[in-house]
This record gives C-alpha cells, sequence and structure tokens, in this order.
C-alpha cells in the first residue's frame, strides 16, 4: 500500500480549498485541521464536542490560517435532515466543497465477540460507517462543485485484515473501505472527485491509549508526524487516485519510502 510520509508540501498546497474534517476536535482529526489552515485550506470543523472545536478554532487564527467555520454535530443520533441542513449552511457560505475528511471514529470495546453488546454494535457502526455514509451523500453536489474534489476515508489496520477482540470497530473499517471502493468506482467513469481510504497506523492519541493501556505512548508516531500523507492526499499531488488503499506510516520495521 502506498505511503508518503516522505511528501513535502509546498506551504500554500491547499490555498483557496474549502475542506471539512470531522472530529476536528481532538487526535488526528485536531492535528489534520491545523495541518490543512497551515497550508491555506478553509477549514469547516465538525465534532461533536464544542469547546474542542473552539479551541482548534482559536489554535488557528492564532497560527495565522484562514478563519474557519464550526458545526457540532454528533454522528450518534444525526438525521439526514442534519446533513442535508450542513450541506445547505456550507452551499450558502462556500458554494462547494473541496476535501472532505472523514475522521471521527469510535473504538467501542474489546471483547469476545460472543459478549459483545448489540447496543455498543450498532453505536461504532453509526459513528463509523452509518452517519460518514449519509453526510457523503448529503455533500455529494457541493463536491461535484469542486474543480478537484479529495475525500478521504479513515481506515485502520484492522480495517484490512480481521483481528480477535475487534468486534465492531473492524467491522466497521471494512466496511469503510467497502463504501470507499463502491462510490470511488461509481464516481470515476464521470466524475472528478476522488475517493481513498487512509489507515493512520499506530498513532499517540487517546483512542490508541484506550485500545492499548500498556503501551508507552513515547513509542509511537504523534498526529502530526503522520500528516504529510493527509496532505498528500487532500492536495492536487493525488489528483487521478481513487479507489486505493493508503497508508499514513510505513508498517512496523519499513524505514520510509519503502512501503
Ligand atoms: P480520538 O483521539 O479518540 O479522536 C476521535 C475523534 O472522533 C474525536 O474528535 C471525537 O470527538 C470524534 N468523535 C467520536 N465520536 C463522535 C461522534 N459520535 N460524533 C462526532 N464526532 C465523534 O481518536 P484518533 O486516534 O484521533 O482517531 C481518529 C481516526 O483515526 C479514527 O477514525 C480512528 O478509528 C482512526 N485510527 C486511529 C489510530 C490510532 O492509532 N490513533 C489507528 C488507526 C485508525 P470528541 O473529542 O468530542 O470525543
Amino acid at each position: 500500500m502506498e505511503c508518503h510520509i516522505d511528501y513535502h508540501p509546498p506551504a500554500n498546497l491547499l490555498e483557496g480549498r474549502v475542506v471539512l474534517v470531522t472530529g476536528a476536535g481532538a487526535g488526528i482529526g485536531r492535528a489534520a485541521a491545523r495541518s490543512f489552515a497551515e497550508h491555506g485550506a478553509t477549514l469547516v470543523l465538525v465534532g461533536r464536542t464544542l469547546t474542542k472545536l473552539e479551541a482548534v478554532y482559536d489554535e488557528i487564527e492564532t497560527a495565522g490560517g484562514p478563519q474557519p467555520a464550526i458545526y457540532p454535530l454528533n454522528f450518534e443520533g444525526a438525521t439526514l435532515k442534519e446533513y442535508r441542513d450542513l450541506a445547505k449552511t456550507l452551499e450558502r457560505e462556500f458554494g462547494r466543497l473541496d476535501g472532505l475528511l472523514h475522521n471521527a471514529g469510535l473504538l467501542g470495546e474489546l471483547m469476545p465477540f460472543a459478549q459483545y453488546d448489540s447496543e455498543l454494535w450498532e453505536r461504532v457502526m453509526q459513528v463509523n460507517v452509518t452517519g460518514p455514509v449519509w453526510m457523503t451523500q448529503a455533500l455529494l453536489p457541493l463536491l461535484e462543485a469542486s474543480r478537484d474534489a479529495s475525500v478521504v476515508l479513515t481506515s485502520s489496520s484492522v480495517g484490512r485484515k480481521g483481528r480477535a477482540r475487534w468486534g465492531a470497530y473492524s467491522v466497521s473499517k471494512f466496511a469503510t473501505e467497502g463504501f470507499m471502493q463502491v462510490l470511488a468506482d461509481e464516481l470515476e467513469p464521470t466524475s472528478s472527485v476522488r475517493v481513498n481510504t487512509l489507515n493512520p497506523g499506530a498513532t499517540r492519541t487517546a483512542m490508541r491509549q484506550g485500545a492499548y493501556p500498556d503501551e508507552d505512548p513515547a513509542t509511537l508516531r504523534t498526529p502530526l508526524d503522520i500528516m504529510p500523507t493527509y496532505l498528500w492526499l487532500m492536495g492536487p499531488a493525488s489528483r487521478g487516485h481513487t479507489g486505493q488503499a493508503f497508508d499514513a506510516q510505513p508498517p512496523k520495521g519499513v524505514s520510509p519510502g519503502t512501503a
């Protein structure tokens, strides 16, 4: 799988582009939002916790980035109308969408399938798959209105090879890969919108700590370290690439550039 951790983007890579990031208030989403803004994008910060989104808004403003927009939204319980209202707001404010990073995610719990709670299963599928699917549908006309739109769906190693005890999370990431393939194949003949998945790999965030409580976080790459592939996929360098599964960092033991 392709990995672009050595990519050195120009400072104005995303200038003039409008990019929406979900789960923009924490972890990888926060780093992506800040990084995209640093490279010139106007951000639409989507997430469930307003105070976290406001903090990222302030960070972007302080760094001198384009003024972002904040749109609080909880994938658990969000309705089709909410996604359509979001699209209407973006249509009114910007008239198009040049980038969509589906990053928000819920781990659920790691446990044997025989004990997996059905309500938790539904919640994980809602946040990781169903919500992003209907949000994408609502935003498609705005993506089509862009000359060079990129949709990036966040996957995981367990979305490419199943692993014991990873239950709904693993299945939701396989579904993410499937949704990417269906949409990319469907759009390719007629549209310039590209659709790909990106596996961040082991990254120092709250979610990773939840999954691996005994791991020393200092041994992991930070969200900022893995931004080159995010920038490559969001910017014009990835034009023509669609329907592909990318990795943000090389697998353990493989040096950058060889993955
Ligand atoms: P994180 O630190 O837990 O952040 C997850 C983000 O998703 C937070 O901003 C959170 O909002 C948001 N979110 C959760 N539930 C939501 C909901 N119901 N509605 C809206 N937003 C919601 O996790 P992360 O490690 O940065 O993960 C980012 C993405 O990378 C996820 O898709 C994850 O599956 C994937 N990933 C991560 C790793 C890793 O090693 N970290 C590895 C593979 C894949 P709040 O902050 O408000 O809770």
